[in-house]
């Protein structure tokens, strides 16, 4: 994009002329404002009273006017300060993304770690293993995630030995696209304390063979538990590359803010970022809801909870665990496998008490929920929560929300729950979910519309590194609920489509609510953060097609620039 730097002069009613630059002195006591004016764009304000401009004038982090060119240089024109002007030349403009729901410490590790995504076969993964085991020396660990079996012609999940065939000699632990199951080889289990006694812990599983012996998959966190704490930890450069790999990638696809579930070291990592103005996305990071309370009030008030670009926020509960590897708690068994209905991975009674500790003390809490079992227990906690401890702006979180019983969609609504839900979860799962539910328990998953007509806030979000960070693969997912090559014609269970704007705002405005934050961001109105994207083509007038290959030509931040295509 061509940039000019102008100085504002007279700006009379006859007046509506840029003159050309000259040296700027600025005068004694004059705060120095840098300030930008955008013109001649097709603005997409996000604001429902006035959804179009073209022209909008940003003075440092915010936008100070935003409307028609005649606006912008007779309202909000006659800046003695050095200006910058923008010629949009008719480009698309949009607020940039905010992704209710990312991991970014765990994404940052998979850059540097074993990529298991898209193996179409457990041939394949063995032949990433295989690679990788040449690539190590003997003893070593590797370690890898993003394997997915509901792909593979086998779907089922792989066994001990079928790692031990390529890695005999270095302890193997991979961990499943959803993050909530792993498999480990015979060389990681050695590493582990686990014989044939070792019981279940509490919310998990060590799946063992007829003889007793674990096959190597571990289900849920309290069960990979056993084999992570023995792999060694990441080193703070690690941990530093990768994350600079990551936001990378997130001003590349338009994120300019995440919410973000990661470990209090990658928080760390975030805090020298920002101290060293290298942060290119404005991350809320989320406390682990089973911390004690103490140490969580601890963590609140070391992170912060003002700061526009690093702060703490909600309290993070997974109480269940995912559809694709049978662990989403359902309220009757899954119809592809009757023996199970997949796992709670805390007791209802134990979840409420600490829940209404928590929330005496102020904090927002969101609750991972995947089955209907699961969300039907978030809102029985969260409805006596606001019965117990009253009536305050708290804002209860459902993260994914995917499988609801058709009764229990209308108490979002009621009990003021934000859906935070992830479209492109959809165009992955779609591909089995029927399965798993049968044909009648599946109208309730995925449930944009519903959710949406039930009066409730959604705030949209990808599970970034789980389903990739691109926030235009969610709104094709919206509009058309088909596969990202296609299909099925006129889309998986069409009723809970939604519109293109509805789908913006879930992913701009919504999720800004859900972080107490909509007065700052998620549109272009005055007043609020300058965080905008320009695109290739106008998102509204886009084929499908076009919304998924769409390119962000600049990412914005706070007035800065933190992407800007070559
Ligand atoms: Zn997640």
């Amino acid at each position: 994009m061509r940039r000019t730097a102008f100085r504002f002069l007279s700006l009379g009613i006859a007046g509506l002329f840029f003159f050309p630059a000259r040296p700027a002195f600025p005068q004694p006591g004059e705060p120095a404002h840098k300030t930008t004016y955008y013109l001649h764009g097709r603005i997409y304000t996000n604001d429902p009273k006035q959804p179009w401009a073209s022209a909008m004038a940003v003075r440092d982090e915010k936008i100070f006017c935003i409307g028609s060119i005649e606006h912008i240089l007779l309202d909000c024109g006659g800046s003695k300060s050095e200006a910058e002007i923008v010629q949009l030349k008719g480009r698309f403009l949009m607020p940039g993304f905010n992704d209710a729901h990312t991991h970014l410490g765990s994404a940052g590790h998979d850059k540097l770690t074993l990529d298991l995504k898209g193996t179409d076969s457990l041939a394949e993964l063995q032949q990433r293993v295989r690679i990788a085991a040449s690539q190590h020396k003997p003893g070593e660990w590797i370690v890898g995630s993003g394997w997915d079996q509901t792909r593979w012609p086998e779907k089922t999940f792989p066994h001990r030995q079928d790692l031990d065939e390529v890695s005999p000699n270095n302890p193997v632990f991979l961990v499943h696209i959803s993050g909530h199951v792993a498999v480990a080889n015979s060389m990681a289990l050695k590493h582990t304390e686990i014989t044939e006694d070792t019981k279940n812990p509490t919310g998990g599983e060590i799946e063992r063979d007829a003889d007793g012996k674990p096959t190597g998959m571990f289900k849920e966190g309290s069960a990979m538990e056993f084999v992570e704490q023995k792999i060694p930890e990441a080193t703070n450069e690690e941990r530093r590359r990768g994350i600079e790999l990551v936001l990378q990638e997130l001003a590349r696809n338009g994120v300019t803010s995440a919410q973000d579930n990661s470990a209090w070291e990658d928080f760390r990592v975030y805090q020298d970022l920002k101290e060293e103005k290298k942060l290119t996305v404005r991350i809320t990071e989320w406390l682990p809801f089973m911390e004690p309370l103490n140490e969580l009030q601890n963590m609140r008030s070391e992170g912060g909870t003002t700061d526009p670009w690093l702060k703490t926020g909600t309290l993070k509960m997974v109480t269940d665990g995912a559809l694709g590897s049978h662990t989403a708690a359902l309220l009757a068994p899954y119809s592809d496998a009757a023996d199970t209905s997949g796992i709670m991975t805390i007791e209802p009674e134990k979840l409420k008490a600490m829940a209404l500790e928590r929330d005496k003390v102020g904090f927002q809490l969101a609750f991972h929920a995947i089955g209907d079992r699961a969300n039907r227990v978030a809102l029985d906690v969260f409805e006596s929560v606001q019965r117990v401890n009253g009536t305050r702006d708290r804002r209860d979180r459902i993260e994914h929300a995917q499988v609801l019983a058709p009764e229990d969609i209308a108490r979002f609504g009621t009990l003021h729950v934000i859906a935070s839900m992830q479209p492109s979860h959809q165009s992955n799962d779609m591909r089995w979910a029927e399965e798993r539910l049968g044909p009648e328990r599946v109208k309730g998953a995925y449930a944009w519309n519903s959710i949406q007509k039930a009066g409730a806030t959604l705030a949209f979000g990808t599970d970034y590194d789980v389903e990739p960070i691109n926030p235009f693969r969610g709104l094709y997912a919206c509009v058309t609920r088909e596969l990202p090559e296609g299909g099925p014609a006129g889309g998986w269970q069409p009723q809970e489509k939604i519109s293109l704007d509805d789908c913006i705002r879930a992913y701009t405005i919504g999720s800004a609510y859900a972080q107490f934050e909509e007065g700052k961001k998620g549109d272009l109105k005055e007043g609020k953060y300058a965080d905008f994207l320009i695109l290739s083509q106008d998102l509204t007038k886009a084929t499908p097609k076009e919304i998924l290959n769409m390119e962000v030509l600049q990412t914005v931040v706070g007035g800065r620039t933190v992407y800007l295509k070559k």
